[in-house]
């Protein structure tokens, strides 16, 4: 089961894996909300409900809804765009783990790409390389001949079957009207939103401890309400 992190653990996480890669940072922080799974089940979980269980833990320690900031590539105005967690991921059940789809009169039978398969193709040079070579993994039962075609069919399959998988976000500027899309990479976009409150926290404590001379552990005990009572009593 998952459940949230309190101060010092979250403190923790991020100090341990601040300089890893991406894909594991999100394997660090799930490993810390779900003391009960082992490295080897986090790294087999399939990438959809991966990036699932890390919008929960980003609803719980930051709210509802994610914010993101971006540049209009036609205007380059900045964009804020707020979406709704759960809105994401309406509609996405739990996909089933083995699939088929017909190419050419072939059935290709794949299972569903993994953070383990994605930690694995890490090194493909473009994002259609990387899904090709995803899609290879994940294939369990080839026809003789695998075409690039039969690749991308399986590819797209993949992608269908599990939504959450690969976000793709669309909108329309507020200052130009381009309309783009973007894939929302749901594991940098939480740890960032990690590293922020980290900093912030810090920097409470830093302030709190000159004005009291109060411990770390002592202030991360305080609920972020009453952090926030001293730090205005301290500094106005
Ligand atoms: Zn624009």
């Amino acid at each position: 089961m998952m459940r949230p992190l309190s101060a010092p653990e979250l403190l923790t996480v991020w100090e341990e894996n601040w300089q890893r890669p991406p894909l594991w940072q999100g394997v660090a922080l799930l490993a810390a909300a779900c003391p009960d799974a082992s490295l080897t089940a986090l790294m087999a979980t399939p990438l959809g409900d991966f990036h699932a269980r890390l919008l929960t833990l980003h609803q719980w320690h930051f709210g509802p809804s994610l914010t993101a900031v971006t540049t209009c590539p036609a205007c380059t105005g900045v964009v804020e765009a707020t979406i709704d967690v759960d809105s994401l991921r309406q509609g996405n059940d739990p996909p089933a783990t083995s699939l088929e789809v017909n190419h050419d009169g072939a059935v290709l039978t794949f299972r569903l790409p993994t953070t383990g398969d994605l930690i694995a193709v890490g090194n493909a040079a473009t994002v259609e390389e990387a899904s090709l070579l995803l899609a290879q993994r994940c294939l369990v039962a080839t026809p003789a001949t695998l075409t690039p075609a039969a690749l991308a069919t399986a590819s797209a399959a993949m992608e269908a079957a599990d939504p959450l998988a690969l976000i793709e976000l669309s909108g329309a500027c507020p200052h130009c009207g381009h309309v783009w899309s973007a894939i929302l990479d749901v594991t940098t976009f939480v740890w960032r939103e990690v590293t922020h409150w980290a900093q912030r926290t810090l920097q409470e404590v830093h302030l709190l401890a000159r004005a009291y001379g109060w411990r770390e552990d002592e202030i991360l005990r305080l609920s972020p309400r009453r952090r926030q009572t001293y730090l205005q009593m301290a500094y106005g």
